[in-house]
């Protein structure tokens, strides 16, 4: 039987911690989804299209990944893809509380499904979407940590959002 591993997220956007979990996950199973969640709660500043588009483009040379979007509760997406296992990336202390909190919450919704952790590469340790946003807005150069299409749609997100504050 295939093991087929869910790798959940907002991708908001995609940065090279998200693709070394993809890597180091795609040792573990064969096949991986890459489940982008439509998350109306956190605002992402990339539609989905978006996020998709650019999770696709980071992906494009790897073997069995797929991108796809999910929403609803994850644990029903699991069980339609058939699969039991969510991966997960674990970065600095402050992740583990809501992370421990959703492996709490989704095996109260369904006993069977596991959460795998796995640790980037030190030098993607403190990197988040969020943080490569803000870098971005402040004009600092994010190409280590972003592949080159990604910055040029921040880059072109930012001078969009800036010049559509002008006109207020
Ligand atoms: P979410 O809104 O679900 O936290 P994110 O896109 O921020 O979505 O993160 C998706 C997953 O990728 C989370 O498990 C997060 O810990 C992990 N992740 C994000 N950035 C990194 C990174 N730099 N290194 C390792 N894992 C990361």
């Amino acid at each position: 039987m295939k093991r087929v591993i869910v790798y959940p997220g907002s991708f908001d956007p995609v940065t090279y911690g998200h693709l070394d979990i993809i890597k180091r996950a795609l040792k573990i199973c064969d096949q991986l989804i890459v489940a982008v969640s439509t998350n109306p709660i956190k605002k992402p500043l990339f539609s989905l299209k978006e996020r998709i588009l650019l999770l696709k483009e980071s992906i494009k040379e790897m073997k069995n990944v797929r991108v796809e979007k999910f929403d609803g509760l994850l644990v029903d997406y699991l069980k339609r893809k058939g699969a039991r296992i969510i991966i997960r990336g674990l970065r600095v202390v402050s992740d583990f509380e809501y992370e421990f909190q959703m492996v709490l919450t989704n095996r109260k919704l369904d006993e069977e499904i596991d959460t795998i952790f796995m640790m980037p590469t030190e030098s993607y340790f403190y990197l988040s979407s969020s943080l490569i946003k803000e870098l971005a807005l402040l004009g600092a150069d994010i190409s280590r940590y972003v592949p080159k299409f990604v910055e040029e749609k921040l880059k072109e997100k930012i001078s969009h959002a800036k010049s559509q504050e002008k006109t207020f």
